[in-house]
């Protein structure tokens, strides 16, 4: 009988759930609304959802371990939430030690943009031993790590932080508190920002399609190109997995970034051989991310 994993995928607006066979076949699943379950805390409503599906989950669909995706940062043991800037309530939570209470079964706790990396890698069937940066534009810049072969966690868990490396001669505040943060100026939330500030009449959605080439859209996409050639420059990996809700609105142009990436790319490596390569992601990725974790265990 294959085993199977409860699997959740928490963001700011929905939590995904569902279970995942370690033949990566998504059994079950559903969406929550984050603040419907934290409405008393964040930490009782897990609890109590993850005691609803284990007891559902009967005869061929019993659960052999539990994985928890965050938008957060998670310590090495992949036990205890550090910091989430964006879900009240889950910063400095053990979790995983609350979610065993409930579950009886192993909990792993990890880094949202963790499970994708690993779901991005089978998906787009890239090799397991190649050495793999995944840079994620949604709200902020997110960014995953894979190195010889796995995820690579650094010596506290906080490894990957590429948003919050710090941009000579700017002071501008980040979410982390920090001044001068990369993401202050190249993720979703700035986009917005500026969007609100300099085309109130256009949605947000339409942002690349109309103002590709308006200096202030411009200084985004070198701020989104400068994070990629960055990590490139640092890892000289074999691929580089972009990601997120920005690439994937309308009107951006992935081969003008591409582009944008090379001009700051240490030639002739990696600038010559450097694969990029585009999430395909979908709703569930981050569940069958970590089906993909737990089967690694
Ligand atoms: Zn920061």
């Amino acid at each position: 009988m294959s085993r199977n994993y409860l699997c959740l995928d928490i963001g700011g607006t929905n939590t995904r759930i569902g279970v995942v066979s370690e033949d990566l076949e998504v059994r079950s699943s559903e969406i929550r609304s984050t603040p419907e379950l934290a409405r008393h805390s964040i930490a009782e409503g897990l609890q109590e959802l993850v005691a609803e599906w284990i007891a559902r989950a009967k005869g061929d669909q019993r659960i052999n371990g539990v994985v928890v995706g965050v938008p957060a940062t998670v310590d090495e043991a992949c036990r205890r939430v550090l910091q989430a800037p964006n879900v009240d309530g889950l910063s400095g939570l053990d979790l995983a030690d609350l979610l065993e209470d409930v579950a009886g079964v192993p909990v792993v706790v990890e880094k949202d943009v963790n499970l994708l990396i690993l779901s991005d890698i089978h998906d787009l069937g890239i090799d397991p031993a190649a050495s793999v940066a995944g840079v994620y534009f949604g709200t902020g810049i997110g960014n995953a790590l894979y190195l010889g072969g796995t995820v690579w966690h650094g010596a506290h868990g906080v490894a990957g932080e590429l948003g919050h490396v710090p941009q000579f001669g700017h002071t501008e505040t980040c979410g982390c508190g920090n001044p001068g943060c990369l993401e202050c100026f190249g993720g979703g939330h700035h986009l917005a920002a500026v969007m609100k500030r300099a085309f109130p009449e256009t949605p947000i959605g339409k942002a690349f399609v109309y103002h590709s080439a308006a200096p202030q859209i411009v200084e985004i996409l070198d701020a989104m190109a400068i994070a990629v050639a960055t990590e490139a420059n640092v890892l000289d990996p074999a691929e580089v997995i972009i990601g997120g809700g920005l690439p994937t609105m309308e009107g951006f142009d992935r081969e003008a970034f591409a582009e944008r990436v090379r001009t700051h790319l240490r030639k002739p490596y990696p600038a010559q051989t450097l694969s990029m390569r585009y999430s395909r992601q979908g709703q569930l990725s981050g569940l069958v991310g970590g089906a993909l974790r737990m089967s690694a265990r």
